[in-house]
């Protein structure tokens, strides 16, 4: 693998994804809607794996977190009480003369970028989306669609203390849809109006606080180091405390390596008893937690680790990304990890004739139900390799007439594009422990290296 120095071209990358069915604009036959994508048949699985990977680790793993999935909508009480009613906005600008609207706090300089004309005066811009809950547009029946996750976890913390039986330090973590009216939007899937976050809230007793946001800064980069990111492109940036949200103690940013510099991927916050003790006052309802290992009655503080899944999606196809010299080409190929690969396997017959069809058909349903598998017979056996680099596939099984005779399949390696022959009968098992990590040049019993 090069490394990635030379970084990879925006533009090369959204013309892949657009091609290979990862990632579509949203409504494209409309024009597009700015601000909003959709995932294709290739972008759904990696979302998918992204996300599992992140609940398996986040929740399955361990034994001090739970799960939740509140609903997007939810009681404008709730947007008053966490501040965003009145905190959640970014400093607009106006041209005088194109009329283009900015975020002030992201300009280089006090002319337009545009067209050089002078800017209005700032006005604070909420960023929340507003609709109306019930036939009749009256202001009694305005909610907000949701701007973060994480207030449906802390309305729900004593439902969730009195069901699980959790005990501090412990955390509920959600995946789901967030909306930001941003003023400007971006740079592909890293600043978009509609995203997913993947959020934990960590409760812990005042005064472990800060401990434990050392953690979870920790695990969470180790997180994206095991499933692929080389480590130095991530970087860890500080909020100076001029800069700090309304609710937070201390927030670090995991900065990647982006395409347009070193920008924030997840932020991980000390978000201190800020939430609960808002919901405690608003509400009238008690967030009082009684510690029974120390006797102490508390309202928790907590440490949020809270991710995009579309700044994870562009981040791993940046680290994936990759031109290597092959003959007299390039092969464009993308080195997910396996786990976020969105296709595991592809099974190609080498050719379209009917028993060699056959055979590779019922490869495919053997191991279609263990692993994302694609079948493909069309084209040949040269640019279907491409097509399946491009796409991240890690292993491509192929069939050919010498498979008809000796039982025996090829498998590819997208890496290395190293080649073994191994028994149909142990084809699952292989390919399993190659996906799970084992070196390619291992064989199972009546295997071969194709020279
Ligand atoms: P930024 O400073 O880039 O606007 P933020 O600090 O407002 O981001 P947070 O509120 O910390 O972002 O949100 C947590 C995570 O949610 C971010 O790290 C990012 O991955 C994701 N996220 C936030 N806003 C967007 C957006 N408009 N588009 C895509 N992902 C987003």
């Amino acid at each position: 693998m090069t490394d990635n120095s030379s970084k990879v071209d925006m533009d090369k990358l959204v013309s892949l994804c657009q091609r290979r069915g990862f990632i579509f604009p949203s409504s494209d036959i409309y024009g597009g809607l700015s601000g909003c994508y959709d995932f294709g048949p290739v972008g759904v699985e990696m979302i998918r794996n992204i996300k599992e990977a992140w609940w398996r680790s986040v929740v399955r793993e361990r034994d001090d977190v739970v799960g939740l999935d509140a609903s997007i909508l939810m009681n404008s009480q709730v947007w008053k009480a966490s501040g965003h009613l009145t905190e959640f906005t970014d400093p607009l600008v106006e041209c005088k003369s194109c009329h283009k609207r900015f975020r002030a706090d992201n300009l280089e300089s006090d002319k337009c970028p545009e067209c050089g004309g002078e800017f209005t005066e700032e006005r604070r811009f909420n960023l929340m989306f507003k609709t109306f809950v019930g036939p009749v547009e009256e202001d009694a029946a305005v909610v907000y669609l949701r701007p973060e996750t994480c207030q449906g976890i802390f309305v729900n913390f004593q439902n969730v203390v009195n069901t699980s039986r959790k005990r501090i330090p412990f955390g509920i973590a959600q995946m789901g849809k967030s909306f930001r009216n941003e003023i400007t939007t971006g740079n592909f899937l890293f600043r978009t109006r509609e995203f997913e976050q993947m959020e934990l809230e960590y409760f812990v007793k005042p005064g472990t606080d800060e401990e434990w946001h050392e953690k979870w800064l920790q695990e969470r980069i180790n997180w994206y180091v095991k499933y692929g990111i080389r480590r130095e492109n991530l970087d860890v940036y500080e909020h100076p405390k001029e800069i700090l949200s309304h609710y937070a103690k201390r927030t670090c940013d995991i900065m990647y390596n982006f395409p347009m510099g070193f920008e924030e991927l997840e932020g991980v916050s000390n978000r201190t008893d800020f939430d609960l003790t808002q919901h405690q006052e608003f509400s009238g309802k008690s967030m009082d937690y009684f510690d029974n290992e120390t006797n102490e009655h508390y309202i928790p503080y907590v440490v949020e680790p809270s991710a995009g899944v579309g700044r994870c999606v562009l981040a791993f196809l940046c680290d994936a990304y990759d031109e290597e010299p092959d003959k007299d080409e390039i092969r464009v190929v993308l080195h997910f990890h396996p786990d976020i690969a969105p296709i595991k396997v592809a099974v190609l017959p080498l050719s379209r004739k009917e028993n060699l069809v056959a055979m590779a058909k019922d490869v495919y349903s053997s191991l279609s139900p263990c692993f994302m598998t694609q079948y493909d017979d069309t084209q040949s056996i040269g640019r279907r390799y491409r097509r399946q680099d491009e796409l991240g596939t890690p292993y491509c099984v192929t069939v050919d007439f010498q498979s008809l005779e000796d039982n025996q399949i090829t498998i590819r390696e997208r890496d290395s594009m190293g080649q073994i022959r191994v028994p149909v009968a142990a084809l699952q098992d292989t390919l399993s422990a190659k996906l799970a990590g084992e070196d390619f040049s291992i064989l199972p019993p009546g295997g071969q290296v194709v020279r």
